[in-house]
């Protein structure tokens, strides 16, 4: 599958926000939103001026590298969001937030959501003792994900659930790190996702 390969950091120089692409590397001075807040390319000093057009067509990349999903695949999301009963926009969010690799992630066994995907399609996890390694996944509340007895030693996991401190679990989730599990308490809410996002303008884009 199609995949950006180019150094991530510039996706978040593009949206000018750290988009947290790059694990331990982010909270750290190395980060380079921190370090050149403008964006990438010969022209990135100048003026950025966005029509309604352009602002909504930056959300709805914002989004979507963020958490890692191709063109189609958020489009798809969109439609069965707007399928859905209740507000397009926070339904968007909520069925990106209950990805497995998002929520592999949200729950600290991996540094980023790049690597959750990673680990997710390495079949790394049990979600309620079953093997699941489909990063789209989606959970739902009561869902047990498990890491499994083979992999309680892969170190990149250890190095994860180590930094997860100074990030914490969201509200919808609970981490027993003794054993390397999580639970769904309920589903994400809007305020679960606390990066600065205007999913209205997701909306309006792909409403046109
Ligand atoms: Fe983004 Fe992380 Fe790179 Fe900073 S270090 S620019 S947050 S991917």
């Amino acid at each position: 599958m199609a995949r950006y390969t180019k150094s991530v950091c510039r996706l978040c120089r593009r949206e000018n926000l750290k988009l947290f692409l790059k694990g331990e590397r982010c909270y750290t001075e190395k980060c380079a939103v921190d370090r050149r807040s403008y964006p990438p390319g010969q022209h990135g000093q100048g003026r950025r001026k966005f029509s309604d057009y352009g602002a909504q067509l930056r959300e709805k990349q914002k989004v979507k590298r963020l958490y890692g999903v191709l063109e189609n695949q958020f489009r798809n999301i969109f439609k069965e969001a707007d399928r859905q009963k209740g507000i397009t926009g926070e339904i968007l969010l909520s069925l990106l937030e209950r990805r497995l690799d998002n929520t592999v992630y949200r729950l600290g066994f991996a540094s980023s959501r790049n690597e959750a995907r990673q680990l997710v399609r390495h079949s790394h996890f049990l979600v309620n003792e079953t093997k699941v390694n489909i990063p789209s996944y989606l959970v739902k509340p009561g869902d047990v994900i498990r890491v499994r007895e083979k992999s309680k030693k892969v170190v990149r996991i250890l190095e994860a659930l180590e930094g997860m401190a100074r990030r914490g679990v969201p509200q919808w989730l609970e981490l027993d790190k003794e054993q390397m599990k999580g639970s769904v308490k309920g589903l994400p809410t809007r305020e679960d996702i606390t990066l600065p996002i205007q999913e209205k303008l997701i909306v309006e884009l792909y409403s046109k």
